[in-house]
């Protein structure tokens, strides 16, 4: 994978796939930037479980941005 040292764009955390499928999945299809799981609550003003259940969710539903 060419997501290896992808960093969130507001915070540079090194990002996990899961942030970057997160993201794509629901910012933007074709992002080149992105967010990490703190970040992405903040912008959605959610909490991160509500991501951590989402990516979840998204996984279990078998889709293919997650591992
Ligand atoms: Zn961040």
């Amino acid at each position: 994978m060419t997501d290896i040292n992808k960093r969130c764009k507001k915070c540079d955390k090194v990002l996990v796939r899961d942030e970057i499928a997160i993201y794509l999945k629901l910012v933007n299809r074709g992002a080149k930037e992105y967010l990490c799981i703190p970040c992405l609550a903040e912008y959605f003003k959610c909490s991160e479980d509500v991501i951590h259940e989402r990516i979840k969710q998204l996984r279990d539903m078998g889709c293919t941005l997650f591992s």
